[in-house]
């Protein structure tokens, strides 16, 4: 399945190329939506405004969205929903320990 994987990613690398480089014109219907800013790469302030929004959405959702049990105590629960419950800030203390020493045992 890796091979699989790999040409997927090399086929949506050659895409982002193509819409850097302006060969794939970005489509007026997309400005101003967050796909506009996530995959077509523009950055014109409308796509940006949409992206900003799209992002702020999903933060409120998440907020309001109750906390599943099984994300407590995991770097999830503390990361992405926010959660500031003991084990769920003991997940995230620990995994950014573990983060730090890996990059302190690969540096060295
Ligand atoms: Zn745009
Ligand atoms: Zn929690």
């Amino acid at each position: 399945m890796t091979t699989d994987n790999s040409t997927r990613t090399k086929r949506s690398q050659f895409r982002k190329a193509q819409i850097l480089s302006g060969e794939k014109p970005t489509p007026d219907r997309v400005h101003g939506t967050a796909g506009g800013y996530t995959n077509w790469y523009c950055r014109c302030a409308k796509c940006k405004e949409a992206w900003a929004a799209s992002c702020y959405d999903m933060r409120e959702k998440r907020k309001q969205r109750a906390i599943p049990g099984h994300v407590h105590g995991t770097e999830n629960g503390y990361g992405n929903y926010g959660c500031r419950c003991r084990p769920c800030t003991t997940a995230w203390s620990d995994a950014t320990r573990d983060r730090s020493q890996r990059r302190k045992a690969r540096a060295a």
